[in-house]
This record gives C-alpha cells, structure tokens and sequence, in this order.
C-alpha cells in the first residue's frame, strides 16, 4: 500500500511523518505488516481498525501521543493488557495509545512495595514480586494486564485477605488530558488517587502503578474440584455454608461449565456440564488441606486438583482455558447472598447455556475487601457478599447475539437496577456504568473528571461524563 492509498483518519503525510519522528517506539498504521497484529485485542468480537497506533515506550510517547489525539481530535483509546471486553482498547479510524512496550517492574523488598509500568501483564509483576514472597491480588488469569484490572477494581485469589487490587494501589503517574505529569498519591492530587481506584480510566493516561505488597506463598494451597452437574444445586448450597465460615486467607469461586474432553476428568463427564470450585489457601501452605477440605466435600467427587503448587503455577494454571480471540462478552451482578432464590436464578439461567464455551462464576468477596470503608475509594460497592459473573462466549462468532442475550437475561434476573462491576461488564451504556457506583460514588467522579478531563478525551472507557 502506497502512503497515498492509508486510510489515516484524515491526518496529512506531513503531520504523520512528524509525530512518528518524534516517538521513541513505533507508529503502525494500516498497510504496516505487522499492522493487524497491533490492532488486535483479547476479544475477537471488537474487529476495529485504528488509523495509528502508538506502541508508547516511555513517558515521553504517552504525552506526545495524548497531546497529538487532542490537537488532532482524533478518538483516543488506551491500551494496557489488551483484555477489555467491550473493546475499549481499540477504536475504528482513531489512535491507540499502546502501553504494551512499557513493562518495567521495580520490587522494593524493604518497603514491601512495587512500581509497574503501565503494560505489564499480572504473569510479569506475580513474577518480579514472588522472587521476594511477595505479591498483590491479581488477576485468575496471567495475561490480563495490571492497568484496567487495577483502575476497574481487580478481584482475584488474594481479594479477600488482601483487598482489591485498587485497595492496594498507593500511587500512580499519570498523564492528564492537557499532556501534564501527575503523581496521584496521599500526599499529590489525593482525589485523584482516590477515583483512579475504581473509577476506570476516565482520569488520564496513567504511565505506573506503585502497590503495596503483602507475604504470599511461594507455595500454596490451591486448586479446582470437580464435582457432576447434577449436583449444582447441592453445590451451590454447601457453597454458601462453607462461605460462610471461611477465614480470610480463604477466597472459593464456583464455576458451572461443561466438561472439556481433558485426561484428568473421565470420559463419561466430557462434553456434560460440570460444577467446578476452585481457588486459593494463601495461609500457611500445611494449613491448606483442612483449610480447602469443606470445599471438597460438598457433593460425590469427580475430581479433586487441590494441592500444593507455587502460587505462579495457581495465577497462570487456568491461561489456556481463556485464549486469545474468541468473542466474549461479560455481565455481572453483586449478590448480597447466595439464598435458594439467587442459586434458583442461577441454575435456571445456567440450564439454558447456548454453547459448551459459556459459563456462570460466583466470587465470594468480603474479608478485607468488605472492611475497607466504602468511601475509601471509586470502588464502593462493598457489602455484597458474592459477585455473579456471566462469561458468554462464541467460538465462530456465529451465536454471538443469541450468547449476549442469554448473559443479560440471566443478570436481568437479580432486577435491572442491581449493581455491576465495571471489569465484567461487556457494554458501556451509562446505566450500566451508573449501577456500578452508588449515586454519591457517582457524583464525586464527576467532579474529579471535571478537574482532569473536562472535554472527555479519555471516553473509550465505562464512561463518566463531565458535568458540562
Ligand atoms: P485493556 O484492554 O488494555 O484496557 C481496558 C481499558 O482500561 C482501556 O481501554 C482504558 O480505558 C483503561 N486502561 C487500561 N490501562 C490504562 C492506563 N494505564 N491508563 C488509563 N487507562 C487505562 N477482572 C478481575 O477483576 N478479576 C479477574 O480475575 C479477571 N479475569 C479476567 C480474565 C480474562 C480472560 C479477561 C479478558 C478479563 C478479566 N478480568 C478480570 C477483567 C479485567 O479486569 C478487565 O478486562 C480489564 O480492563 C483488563 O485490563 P487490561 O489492561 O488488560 O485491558
């Protein structure tokens, strides 16, 4: 393709030449050979086409890329791990500010705390930080990166002993709409330490994150347990009783699903729905086997994987289960019990899966997460004891619309109103976003927007809306 033949969003040859010289990594535009690769994301049912990409190698490239959408008034879609699933991370004849490059990790074993720059995956900072035994909450799956999880939320093995990710975010750097350098922390711009936990990434374009770190493993006890799906619903019961008198170093997550033709489970189960509770002991590692036990016995056992494994092997053992490419769409709702209504609506809604790919997840949250004060930060919804999570997926893309309508019919069914969690959330509709806060959470967003992203620069995102 000739330059005369790119589509460039409009853009002149000149002013193209002029910021691709003026980046320190490279610019990939439509014709480039390594352009649909760059263009790409996790979810294979965003298929967009950006004018320009930005791989941003440092600081420097991400304020000359957020200065050049803004003079340019080019739409602006940030991209970390590229695990969105609306597809915020890519947009149709905008620019990509891609943050991948830009994976740099320092552990400070002393303070207990890390600085990670905004492209890294949860695999590089699980690994940079458990040289020390150390860790965050992170994500079930090691190839989500750290930047929309954290700004989202982030609920993972560690949520309930340690908190959500943004819990544990103490500080960041970031770029604003009007190209300024900030340091959120306590001490500098505290607001806007305080939506960036949360609030998504409606504030600017943040370059690191600086955690606080807790002792975890290296060994630990986790695992999954497999029991038949005939039981789901004696599964579901004895889950909420075993909830219920867990500690915290304890976080379980249900799974209905259907059985993969995989030589650990027998050849009877293959294709037929399963019922699967997996998660993480992070206590003292001998600990684990009693600790887990409660949640191994809740119905006759298929198969039982728990066992002693470094804690890398637990954050990166479900990876291949969720590749690159499919179409996928989540929906959510926070359960505040999982009473035989909420199982009810659940099994109901499960025994209508349309593919063998789609499957239901029950978090059990509270621990440490639930005694954070709920003004703490943009994340505030905290008293609701279980997260439902519908992960709707296609293979072909052909059921794709009958997938989606069956994850909405299902959280539908806790009432329109029931709060989200913006990082399963497969749209950006504003009530969707508005049922993620509660209305004061709402408002004090607004107001921290106003000040940072008064012109809504950094929309591509579960959208808070300035005032004016
Ligand atoms: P990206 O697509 O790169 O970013 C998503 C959006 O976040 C961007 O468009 C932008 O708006 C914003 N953003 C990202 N980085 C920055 C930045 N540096 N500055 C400003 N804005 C930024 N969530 C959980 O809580 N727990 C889980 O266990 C979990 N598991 C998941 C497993 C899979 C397979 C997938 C696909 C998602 C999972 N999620 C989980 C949801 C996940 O938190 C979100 O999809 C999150 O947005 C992914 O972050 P990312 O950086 O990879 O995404």
């Amino acid at each position: 393709m000739t330059d005369a033949q790119r589509p460039s969003g409009g853009l002149g040859e000149a002013t193209i030449g002029e910021f691709a010289e003026s980046l320190r990594g490279e610019l990939v535009r439509p014709g480039d050979s390594g352009y649909d690769e760059a263009r790409s994301i996790w979810n294979g049912a965003h298929d967009r086409r950006p004018a320009l990409i930005a791989r941003c190698h440092g600081v420097a490239d991400v304020r000359r890329t957020v200065e050049f959408a803004r003079s340019e008034g080019l739409p602006l879609a940030v991209r970390g791990g590229g695990h969105s699933i609306p597809g915020f991370s890519t947009v149709d004849d905008g620019i990509v500010l891609d943050l991948s490059p830009m994976r740099g990790i320092r552990v400070d074993p002393g303070r207990r705390t890390v600085t990670a720059q905004a492209g890294c995956l949860w695999s590089d900072v699980d690994a940079e930080t458990q040289a020390f035994g150390l860790a965050v909450t992170g994500g079930l799956i090691s190839t989500t990166g750290i930047g929309g999880f954290t700004l989202g939320g982030g609920i993972g093995h560690l949520v309930r002993r340690c908190g959500l990710t943004c819990d544990n975010l103490v500080g960041a750097d970031v770029v604003t709409a009007d190209g300024r350098y900030l340091r959120a922390d306590a001490d500098e711009n505290p607001e806007l330490l305080w939506a960036l936990r949360g609030g998504g990434g409606n504030f600017g374009a943040v370059t690191s994150f600086d955690f606080r770190l807790h002792e975890v493993g290296p060994t630990v006890f986790a695992g999954l347990v497999f029991y038949h799906g005939e039981d789901a619903a004696q599964v579901l019961r004895g889950f909420r009783e075993a909830t219920a008198k867990a500690p915290d170093e304890l976080s379980m997550v249900v799974n209905l699903t259907t059985a993969p033709p995989v030589p650990f489970l027998p050849e009877q189960v293959h294709g037929r729905p399963i019922a699967v509770v997996l998660g993480m002991w992070s206590g003292r590692a001998e600990d684990g086997d009693a600790a887990t036990r409660p949640f191994r016995e809740l119905a006759p056992v298929v198969t039982d994987l728990f066992g002693r494994m470094p804690y890398t092997g637990m954050q990166s053992m479900l990876d291949p289960l969720y590749p690159r490419g499919m179409s996928n769409y989540f929906r959510s709702a926070f359960l505040p019990d999982l009473d035989e209504a909420a199982a009810g609506t659940i099994l109901a809604g499960y025994a209508r899966v349309p593919n063998a790919v789609s499957e239901v997840h029950v978090h059990h949250l509270g621990g440490q997460m639930a005694r954070m004060p709920a003004d703490a930060t943009a994340f505030a919804v905290r008293d609701q004891d279980y997260l439902l999570n519908v992960v709707a997926r296609s293979a072909g893309g052909n059921d794709f619309p009958a997938v989606v309508e069956w994850a909405r019919t299902i959280t539908d069914g806790f009432g329109p109103g029931s709060a989200s969690y913006v990082n399963f959330t497969g749209e950006a509709a504003e009530d969707r976003v508005r049922a993620s806060y509660p209305k004061d959470t709402y408002e004090r967003l607004v107001a921290v927007k106003d000040q940072y992203d008064p012109t809504n620069l950094f929309r591509l995102n579960q959208n808070i809306r300035p005032s004016r």
